[in-house]
C-alpha cells in the first residue's frame, strides 16, 4: 500500500494502545463498504483463519470469534459464556487484571473461587492443584499470561496443565502476550485465549477475539446465556451460518488488522519476539543508567513492561517527568501497584532499541530538570 503523508511517529511506552505502522493507520481509509458484503465477508474469514495460525491451532481444533469492543469485552465473553449451571469458575489471580475477570463473574453472579497470590510473584500452584482436588464443582480456570500492570509472566503451560489434569476448560488472558510472545495453544494447554487489536497486533482499538477450541464452544450452548450481546455461542454460530458478526463488525478497524496481521507474518513471530527483547534490555540499561530499579524480579518479567520504583523523595513528580516525555514524542504511564510509587515502561508496540534509547536521552533530561543529579544514589 502506498502512503501518501507519514503521520507524526509517537512512541507509545504506556501499556497499549501501542505504537502502529502509517501502512497500518491507512489501511483503515477504504472506499464505505457494506460489511455485508461478499467481499467483506472473505476479508472476515481470512482474518479468523490467521487469528488462528498466529497461536499455532489446528484450524480443526480451533476457530477465532470477533468481538466489538476493548479488551475487557473478551475477558466478559469467555468468563460470562463458558461456565454451565451450578459450576465455578476459579481465577489464578496475581494482578489486575485476574482481579477484573472476578469482578466480571460476580457481576453475572457466577459462582467464583479467587486464588489470590501476591502481585509481585508467581502463583503458588499447589494452591491451585489441591482447589481443584478438593472443589469439583470448579469447571473453568482462568488466569492472565502476562499481567500488564507488573510485569509478571505467569506460567500458563504449568497452570493448564493443571486445569486440564482436572477435567477443567482452560482460559488465559493473553491480550498482552498474543502476537508478541511466540504461544502454542496446543502445546500451552490453552482451551481459551484472548487479544485485543490494539495491544500485540499493533493495530487499532476496537475489536477483540478470543481463539478457542470449537469443541468448547459447541458445548457451551447449553450453557446459561447470561449476556445478549457477550455471548460467545451466539456469535461463533453466526459466524458459522452467515460469515460474520451478528452486529455491525468495526469495518474500518478489521481493515487495519488485515493490514496489521499481514506485517506481522512478514516481521516473523522470533524476529518480533527478539526486536522487543532488545527495548526491554534497553529499557533496564536505561534505568540502570539513571540510577532506579524495577520492582518485579528480571526473571519472572514477560519482556515486555517494566514497573519502576520511582525516587521516594519529594523532587519526584512523575507528572512532571511524564509531561516533559510525552512534548518530546514519549508517553509513559503511571504505576498500578498498591501502597507503591511506581511508573511503568512497556514496549508492546512497533519500535525498536533505538526508540528506548532516544527515550532515554529525554528521561534523562527530565530528571536534571526536577533538580536530580544523575546517576541517582
Ligand atoms: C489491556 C489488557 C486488557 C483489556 O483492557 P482494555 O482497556 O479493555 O483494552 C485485559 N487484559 C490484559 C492482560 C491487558 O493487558
Amino acid at each position: 500500500m502506498e502512503v501518501v503523508t507519514p503521520i507524526k511517529r509517537k512512541i507509545l511506552l504506556n501499556p497499549g494502545p501501542a505504537t502502529t505502522t502509517d501502512t497500518v493507520k491507512y489501511a483503515q481509509v477504504v472506499p464505505d463498504i457494506c460489511p455485508r458484503e461478499q467481499e467483506f465477508v472473505e476479508i472476515m474469514d481470512g482474518v479468523r483463519k490467521d487469528l488462528v495460525k498466529v497461536v499455532h491451532g489446528d484450524p480443526q481444533k480451533y476457530t477465532a470469534v470477533l468481538f466489538t469492543g476493548s479488551g475487557t469485552i473478551i475477558e466478559d465473553v469467555l468468563v460470562n459464556s463458558l461456565v454451565p449451571e451450578n459450576k465455578k469458575i476459579c481465577i489464578v489471580n496475581n494482578g489486575a487484571y485476574s482481579s477484573r475477570m472476578v469482578e466480571i463473574a460476580e457481576h453475572y453472579h457466577i459462582p467464583c473461587v479467587d486464588l489470590q497470590f501476591p502481585t509481585t510473584g508467581l502463583p503458588d500452584l499447589d494452591v491451585l492443584r489441591e482447589a481443584l482436588q478438593k472443589d469439583r464443582d470448579i469447571a473453568v480456570v482462568a488466569t492472565v499470561h502476562h499481567e500488564t500492570g507488573t510485569g509478571v509472566l505467569n506460567p500458563v503451560r504449568e497452570i493448564g496443565k493443571i486445569a486440564h489434569d482436572n477435567d477443567c476448560v482452560f482460559v488465559a488472558d493473553t491480550i498482552s502476550t498474543y502476537g508478541l510472545i511466540p504461544i502454542d495453544i496446543e502445546a500451552d494447554h490453552i482451551d481459551f485465549l484472548m487479544s485485543s487489536a490494539q495491544k500485540g497486533m499493533a493495530a487499532m482499538t476496537g475489536v477483540s477475539w478470543t481463539v478457542g477450541k470449537t469443541a468448547e464452544i459447541e458445548k457451551s450452548k447449553e450453557y446459561p446465556k447470561r449476556s445478549y450481546y457477550c455471548n460467545l455461542y451466539m456469535q461463533y454460530d453466526f459466524f458459522e451460518r452467515v460469515g460474520e458478526m451478528h452486529f455491525t463488525p468495526p469495518v474500518q478497524v478489521i481493515y487495519a488488522l488485515r493490514q496489521a496481521i499481514n506485517e506481522y507474518f512478514e516481521e516473523g513471530e522470533q524476529a518480533r519476539w527478539e526486536r522487543l527483547t532488545k527495548c526491554w534490555e534497553a529499557i533496564h540499561k536505561g534505568l540502570e543508567e539513571i540510577g532506579l530499579e524495577s520492582v518485579i524480579d528480571k526473571e519472572i518479567q514477560g519482556h515486555l513492561v517494566v514497573t519502576v520504583k520511582a525516587p521516594e523523595d519529594e523532587k519526584f513528580d512523575f507528572f512532571k517527568l511524564h509531561d516533559y516525555c510525552y512534548e518530546r514524542g514519549f508517553t509513559i504511564y503511571p504505576g498500578k501497584m498498591f501502597g507503591l510509587k511506581t511508573f511503568r515502561l512497556c514496549n508492546l508496540g512497533i519500535i525498536t532499541h533505538k526508540d528506548i534509547e532516544n527515550f532515554f536521552v529525554v528521561a534523562k533530561e527530565a530528571f536534571r530538570e526536577m533538580g536530580y543529579s544523575l546517576p541517582l544514589k
